[in-house]
C-alpha cells in the first residue's frame, strides 16, 4: 500500500560519518514526512551536502540508520540501483550529460533503470520538459542552454524516474543571478504540487514561499529546527543568529 501524506519517508537515526580524524555527521536524527519540504542551512563545511550524499547512499555512514519509505538503505547491489531511482538528486554543477540531446538527458535513466520503452519514455520526457518550461528546447544540446535552464532540464530528469523524494543540493548556488528565480519557481510549483522534497539552499525568498521545516547545521549537528518564518525572524541559538546576521 502506498504511503499517505504525512507518513515517514526518510528517517535518519543517529547517524555518524567521519571523514578520517573529521567528524562531520554528529548523531544527526530527523524524519522527512512524505509531502514535506525541508530546507537545510548553515556555513560552509557544515555536513549539509554529506548528509544528502548518504540519504542518496553517495556516501557511507559510520553508524545509525537510514531508511527511505520503510526500507533500510542497502549497502550495494540491485537494491541500492533501486533505492537511487526512489531518491532523485540534483546538483549545483547540473550534471548534464554532454553528449546527449536534453531529451535524452531525460529519457536515459527511465529507460536504462525502469525498462520502459522509448516512446513512452519520450513521451513522459516530454511532459516533464514541459513542467519545466523547456520543451521547446528539447532537441538542443546542454552547451546552447543557459545555466537556469540546464539545471531546469536536471530536475526534469531526476522526476523522470518518479522519485519518492528529491534531494537538491545548492541547485541555485553555480547560476548567474538573473537566472536564480526560474529555477527557484519551479522548485515551488513541486512543492505546491506535493513533490517531497528536501532543499539545501539559503535562499529565504524559496524557504518562506516553500518550506515545511528549516533544518539548521553548523559543525555537523543538526543545531535548530524550526519554521521558516519562526527561523527567519526569531532563531533561537546564537549560531544560527551568527549566520543569519551575515548572510540576510
Ligand atoms: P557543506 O555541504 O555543508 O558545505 P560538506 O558536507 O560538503 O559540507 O562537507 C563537510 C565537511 O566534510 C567539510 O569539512 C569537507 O571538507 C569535508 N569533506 C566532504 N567530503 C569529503 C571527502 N570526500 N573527503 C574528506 N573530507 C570531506
Ligand atoms: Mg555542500
Amino acid at each position: 500500500m502506498p504511503a499517505q501524506s504525512g507518513e515517514p519517508l526518510v528517517v535518519v537515526d543517529h547517524v555518524n560519518k567521519h571523514f578520517g580524524e573529521l567528524h562531520v555527521l554528529k548523531d544527526i536524527t530527523t524524519t522527512i514526512h512524505r509531502g514535506e519540504v525541508v530546507v537545510v542551512i548553515g556555513p560552509s563545511g557544515s555536513g549539509k551536502s554529506t548528509l544528502c550524499r548518504a540519504i542518496n547512499r553517495l556516501e557511507t555512514i559510520d553508524d545509525g540508520t537510514i531508511t527511505i519509505d520503510g526500507k533500510l538503505l542497502p549497502e550495494e547491489g540491485s537494491g541500492l540501483a533501486k533505492l537511487r531511482a526512489d531518491v532523485g538528486m540534483v546538483f549545483q554543477s547540473f550534471n548534464l550529460f554532454a553528449h546527449k540531446t536534453i531529451l535524452e538527458n531525460v529519457t536515459l535513466g527511465p529507460r536504462r533503470v525502469r525498462k520502459i520503452s522509448k516512446a513512452e519514455a519520450d513521451k513522459h520526457a516530454m511532459e516533464l520538459l514541459d513542467r519545466v518550461g523547456i520543451a521547446n528546447q528539447a532537441s538542443k544540446m546542454p552547451a546552447q542552454l543557459s545555466g537556469g535552464q540546464q539545471q531546469r532540464v536536471a530536475i526534469a530528469r531526476s522526476l523522470a524516474m518518479d522519485p519518492k523524494i528529491i534531494l537538491l543540493d545548492e541547485p541555485t548556488s553555480a547560476l548567474d543571478p538573473e537566472m536564480i528565480n526560474e529555477v527557484l519557481d519551479v522548485m515551488v510549483q513541486l512543492a505546491k504540487d506535493g513533490m517531497t522534497m528536501l532543499v539545501v539552499s539559503h535562499e529565504m525568498g524559496f524557504a518562506r514561499k516553500a518550506a515545511d521545516r528549516v533544518l539548521f547545521m553548523a559543525d555537523g549537528e543538526i543545531v535548530e529546527e524550526a519554521e521558516p518564518e519562526q527561523f527567519f525572524t526569531n532563531p533561537q541559538s546564537p549560531r544560527a543568529q551568527d549566520f543569519l546576521s551575515k548572510i540576510l
